[in-house]
């Protein structure tokens, strides 16, 4: 069974050919989805016989939300969705002077098991289809009444481990006639799958590349990524390095900031010699201390000194907006919560 939100528009017009239907019930069958439609009832002008047909090659996928936070402080909103078969998903919306960003999920659970991941001590139960990530924004949107104009690819899972589907969700969502988001308005982060990288860089997509850093050398970067045992630093610089030359995009690489671990001075002059002289931005983020974990956030004066260390060797980093601090808005905290409560 495949999933219809996952569906191209030409994929969806050689479906109803196939069932020997009349071609303009595509375009009509399409634009429910398009709609953000739970499942077939609800696509009014389609014959019931259409729809039975339908529902023996296809299903609709949905995000049902399931439980919903609003920050006090900044208004960000969190939700925690459930997938047909029951699983649990997060995404979050945050607000700025732009537009609407959405952080959504790409897997249920995660594979790469860094180790100051919510989401990564929950383990790995199955990747999402395409169609999934749309109905996290089609369901946000709604529910929002407000017209999402950036994603980031964030919140649980591992993106480039998921590698076609999350292609195709690409496709679909910068479709004009879809979502219609430009690709130039989405970001992929990732632990660094460096093969996925370079498959990434020949595509030539205008996204922006996010790389999760988080340490300036194999040595402690193995400590809290597991990833990095298996594509250590080097590599992962050459695939970023390929990604720039292939893309022009600024890379973004995303450090964690962790007391006592990764935050010392050495590190950060460690860190701008790896990194001077690409077109890149460091977001540095105290990290958000999860359960069973003993990390801590560093404190203001290392973020200070890091970026001041980083201006010597020509580049900038900021620190990132901590958003919706007061409802776990960092990813896999809500749904592991969630477990424990209704136990
Ligand atoms: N799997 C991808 C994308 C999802 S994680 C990746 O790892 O890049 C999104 C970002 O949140 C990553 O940069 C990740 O390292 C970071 N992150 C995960 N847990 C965190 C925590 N507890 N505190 C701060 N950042 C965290
Ligand atoms: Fe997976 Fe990203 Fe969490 Fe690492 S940080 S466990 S790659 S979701």
């Amino acid at each position: 069974m495949e999933d219809l939100k996952s569906m191209t528009f030409e994929e969806v017009q050689g479906l109803i050919i196939s069932l020997n239907e009349p071609k303009f019930r595509a375009k009509q069958v399409y634009e429910w989805i398009n709609r953000g439609v739970n499942s077939f009832e609800e696509m009014g002008n389609i014959p019931k016989s259409l729809k039975e047909k339908l529902s023996n090659y296809c299903y609709i996928s949905v995000a049902i939300i399931e439980k919903k936070q609003i920050s006090s402080y900044d208004n960000t909103v969190k939700y925690l969705f459930k997938l047909k078969d029951g699983n649990f998903i997060e995404a979050v919306v945050m607000s700025y002077h732009h537009g609407y960003t959405i952080c959504i999920s790409t897997q249920v659970g995660c594979k790469m098991g860094c180790r100051f991941c919510a989401t990564g001590k929950q383990g790995f139960t199955r990747n999402l289809t395409a169609g999934e990530m749309i109905s996290q924004i089609e369901t946000a949107q709604r529910d929002l009444e407000i017209r999402i104009s950036n994603i980031v690819l964030m919140g649980m899972g591992e993106p480039l481990d998921n590698y076609n589907n999350v292609m195709r969700f690409l496709d679909l969502v910068s479709f004009e006639k879809g979502l219609n988001i430009g690709k130039r308005h989405i970001t992929l982060s990732t632990c660094g799958i460096v093969p996925k990288i370079y498959s990434l860089a020949d595509r030539k997509m205008q996204i922006t590349l996010s790389v999760s850093l988080h340490a300036p050398n194999d040595k402690m970067r193995s400590s809290t990524m597991p990833v990095n045992d298996v594509y250590n630093i080097k590599e992962l610089m050459e695939a970023v390095r390929y990604y720039i030359d292939k893309t022009n995009r600024r890379v973004s690489f995303e450090y964690s900031m962790i007391d006592g671990v990764n935050d010392s001075d050495s590190s950060a002059h460690e860190l701008g010699r790896l990194i001077k002289g690409m077109l890149c931005h460091v977001n540095l983020i105290p990290v958000n201390t999860v359960e069973g974990s003993d990390y801590r956030k560093s404190k203001k004066d290392r973020l200070l000194s890091f970026i001041n260390i980083l201006s010597k060797y020509g580049i900038t980093a900021t620190v990132r907006r901590t958003l919706g601090s007061d409802i776990d808005a960092s990813c896999g905290q809500l749904k592991g919560k969630y477990r424990k409560e209704r136990r």
